[in-house]
């Protein structure tokens, strides 16, 4: 990998979210996976180990028996190899996309994937932690979500740097559901883009109560249909906010956190207390959107949603940023999940 063009990708000032841009609606097709990618909606806990996909596996234990001459469809294939393959994919897009992340990188996760699939039919790929720091068990779990928008690259790197921190982390007392990339589509097109493939932003497509009342209201109005803030025909219609969706149902998650740029603020929907500071970010709540993450979630089902909007989108946070970040967070969650101080952080955290 020739690390100036990757880096030309990370690290590029121009990249910040740029309102002006146009996106590609219905933009190019990739039949690699979609005959996979199924419309189902059942429920999957995110319980899979790579490569291992139960609802695959259950739906070809249901398939005919193959018949002579019935190869007219599709032929019939071993949809772990392909969650395998399709993972690996993944890695090799990420490594050569992002300056921060390297395919090694990546790879070194060993993430996993249930049934969620792009509407390109790249997987929505995640890791469980669980928690190794108290006898006794989790003390609450938590989903961290970054990429929702494909252009905030560093999004999705420091979910990687985090992802290593978890790895490392003896003392970790909670269960965590990472997801660093939940709009791969978005990320991966040649010029990455703030929508999904189908150009609708992710972040205005979850059921929120209010969706039908306001989202598309609201986007004509108060956005001028600007198309990066397109909130899609009707609520939860793309397949990567249904994963999401079911993710929360089947995890239940204390506490999300979601991962943006380039605000450089924390934001903060749901129950009492937000944190007040998170490394160098402070507290400014937005007010919530229609279809929002935090509407849905935090307002809708009462689960505190921490939004970190990192200062830049090209570039990532020093090192002493990243991990004071990660420290506040961890701490904040202790004490929002469990009503105490965390006893000790480990400084070699
Ligand atoms: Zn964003």
């Amino acid at each position: 990998m020739e690390s100036s063009d990757r880096a030309s990708n990370d690290m590029g000032r121009t990249q910040i979210d740029k309102e002006h841009e146009e996106p590609s609606r219905g933009a190019e097709q990739s039949a690699t996976i979609s005959a996979v990618t199924t419309g189902d909606s059942a429920a999957e806990p995110p319980v899979a180990v790579r490569g291992t996909l139960s609802t695959a596996e259950e739906a070809s234990d249901q398939d005919l028996p193959t018949q002579a001459g019935a190869t007219d469809s599709l032929p019939e294939v071993d949809l772990s190899a392909v969650s395998e393959q399709a993972l690996g994919k993944l890695c090799e897009q990420i490594g050569a996309k992002l300056g921060s992340v390297s395919e090694r990188d990546c790879s070194a996760q060993n993430l996993a994937m249930t049934n969620g699939w792009s509407v390109q039919g790249r997987p929505i790929a995640f890791k469980l932690f669980s928690a190794r720091g108290t006898d006794a068990g989790s003390l609450g779990r938590v989903l961290l979500i970054g990429g929702i928008h494909g252009d905030e690259y560093s999004s999705v790197s420091i979910c990687f740097r985090w992802m290593e921190f978890l790895e490392r982390d003896k003392t970790n007392a909670f269960e965590w559901l990472v997801v660093p990339l939940a709009n791969p589509d978005g990320l991966l097109r040649k010029k990455s883009q703030r929508q999904n493939a189908r150009g609708v932003d992710l972040n205005r497509n979850f059921p929120s109560r209010d969706w039908d009342r306001l989202a598309l209201a609201q986007w004509r109005k108060r956005y001028a249909q600007n198309p990066r803030r397109y909130p899609g025909a009707h609520a939860a219609s793309e397949p990567e906010v249904v994963w999401l969706q079911q993710q929360i149902e089947n995890f239940q998650p204390d506490v999300v956190i979601a991962i943006h740029a380039p605000y450089d603020l924390l934001d903060y929907d749901g129950p009492p207390t937000a944190p007040k500071k998170v490394g160098a970010l402070s507290l400014r709540q937005l007010g919530v959107f229609p279809g929002s993450l935090g509407g849905y979630a935090g307002l809708d089902l009462a689960i505190p949603v921490v939004t970190i909007e990192l200062p830049h989108a090209g570039i990532m946070p020093s090192q002493s940023d990243i991990r004071s970040m990660w420290l506040d967070l961890v701490e904040w969650v202790h004490k929002q999940v469990t009503g105490f101080p965390a006893v000790a952080l480990t400084p070699e955290r």
